[in-house]
């Protein structure tokens, strides 16, 4: 695997991409290592994080083993922030993960540029399914874990790094790809419960829209843009008992065209052609809210753009269902 090593820039931009695919916003308070943001999400005040991250790269000397990386603890030495939440992290780019250290045991370390190591199946894990926790020699914890979950980390690396029951109760997360609710039922702890239902929904939300993105080229399927403004949205949808997250019951919209489905501006029949509702467009038209209608027509394709695989393509019988249960007329 080719060494990729990203600058300070790029890994404050890896950053801020992955809170972005956690579902969150951040300002930037502190753009010098050590970044220092604030996590927030819709109108909600956040959280402030500072983040301790360097490249997590394959060790050097012969003497290290080959299947051990490490980061390279340069130029500053790490140090809790009061009253933030302070990450001690290694990004590795070619598996496209985070690891995460538990800062209370790397702080004040003050010999020369020392190293934390993390064994290449941790990130060979998180890469395949999400999170791996995994046990370094000396009794600390390191958590690697794909971008989209850096705010769940953040939120609960107190607990992730913990020994003991803890830790035995939260290394479910290491097959969060078939985590069912009945195994998690069966932790006593409340708040674990509640973080392992939460890491598991958003595997499951991840998962369908990985997919569902990848199955449309991260194109809208109403309009055609890419732009990263792409969502997976559910044709039958998540409240519908019918609903499956298999991939054929997703489409991608970008976030205006994923707006007018769920609002029933939109729809697509089971010929995938594109309609508008009449019925919506005059209740808008006499509200005095129909403006901009001609141009938003004009950006509709006739019918959907479907996926590159067949076994993909919206099934008719969940567009008929998604029809009834959404009350298209
Ligand atoms: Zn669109």
């Amino acid at each position: 695997m080719m060494a990729i090593t990203l600058n300070a820039a790029e890994l404050l931009n890896q950053v801020l991409r992955s809170i972005d695919e956690s579902g969150w916003s951040a300002l930037i308070r502190d753009a010098h290592k050590p970044f220092r943001l604030r996590v927030y999400r819709g109108d909600e005040h956040g959280f402030d994080v500072c983040i301790y991250i360097w490249n997590c790269s394959h060790g050097g000397g012969s003497a290290r083993s080959s299947d051990e990386y490490r980061v390279q603890v340069t130029s500053v030495v790490p140090a809790s922030v009061h009253g933030e939440t302070t990450l001690l992290l290694g990004w590795h780019p070619g598996y496209g993960v985070f690891v995460g250290f538990d800062i209370t045991k790397h702080e004040g370390q003050s010999s020369q540029s020392p190293s934390i190591q993390v064994k290449e199946e941790a990130l060979i894990g998180a890469h395949s399914h999400a999170f791996a926790i995994h046990y370094r020699h000396n009794g600390e914890i390191a958590v690697a874990f794909r971008p989209e979950f850096l705010v769940d980390y953040a939120l609960n690396a107190v607990s992730l790094h913990s020994t003991g029951k803890v830790a035995e109760d939260l290394s479910l997360l290491n097959h969060l790809d078939t985590l069912t609710d009945s195994q998690i039922v069966t932790v006593e702890d409340r708040d674990r419960r509640v973080v392992l239902s939460q890491m598991a929904r958003k595997y499951r939300a991840t998962d369908f829209s990985r997919r569902v993105l990848g199955a449309y080229s991260h194109r809208c399927a109403a309009c055609g843009i890419q732009l990263e403004l792409i969502d997976a949205a559910h044709i039958i949808p998540v409240a519908a008992s019918t609903s499956t997250d298999e991939t054929k019951n997703g489409v991608a919209f970008c976030k205006l065209h994923h707006a007018a489905f769920d609002r029933n501006l939109i729809s697509f029949d089971v010929q995938y052609k594109i309609e508008i509702s009449e019925t919506e467009v005059s209740r808008l038209a006499s509200a005095n809210l129909a403006g901009g209608l001609d141009v938003f027509k004009k950006h509709l394709r006739t019918a959907i753009i479907l996926p590159n695989d067949r076994r993909d393509y919206p099934p008719p019988q969940y567009i008929e269902e998604a029809r009834k249960v959404r009350n298209w007329a």
